[in-house]
């Protein structure tokens, strides 16, 4: 998509902090954090959102994941905890319409619900 910023990111026509990269999917930091630790795990293919999800994209899905996993570990925020936040469409807050995993740790966040 040529006016989406994460696949410019994911091209290299825009900078990012990159914290992991594989054919899959790239990460990177946020560029407006919203916790000391707030990455972004970004599919390398580009997808609207999660309503535009097929089948096939489900094993793509189950990766972004175990990468935010491993790279909770990176961080140091395994075990006091960490969140992942997919927005999907406007009333989510969702900005950038590129399907994303943010993974927000490193302090205590309120509970929700
Ligand atoms: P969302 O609101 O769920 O769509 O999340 C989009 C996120 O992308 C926001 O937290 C933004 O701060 C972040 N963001 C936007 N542009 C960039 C960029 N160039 N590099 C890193 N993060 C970005």
């Amino acid at each position: 998509m040529t006016d989406c910023i994460f696949c410019k990111i994911i091209n290299g026509e825009l900078p990012s902090t990159n914290v992991y990269n594989d054919g899959q999917v790239t990460a990177f930091r946020d560029i407006n954090p919203a916790a000391p630790t707030h990455i972004l795990i970004v599919p390398k293919k580009h997808i609207d959102s999660v309503n535009e999800l097929s089948v096939e994209d489900e094993p793509l899905i189950g990766h972004l994941f175990l990468i935010a996993k491993q790279l909770a570990a990176q961080e140091g925020i395994a075990e006091p905890g960490y969140r992942l936040v997919i927005n999907t469409g406007a009333e989510s807050g969702q900005t950038v319409n590129h399907v994303h995993l943010h993974l927000l740790g490193g302090r205590q966040m309120r509970a929700l619900g």
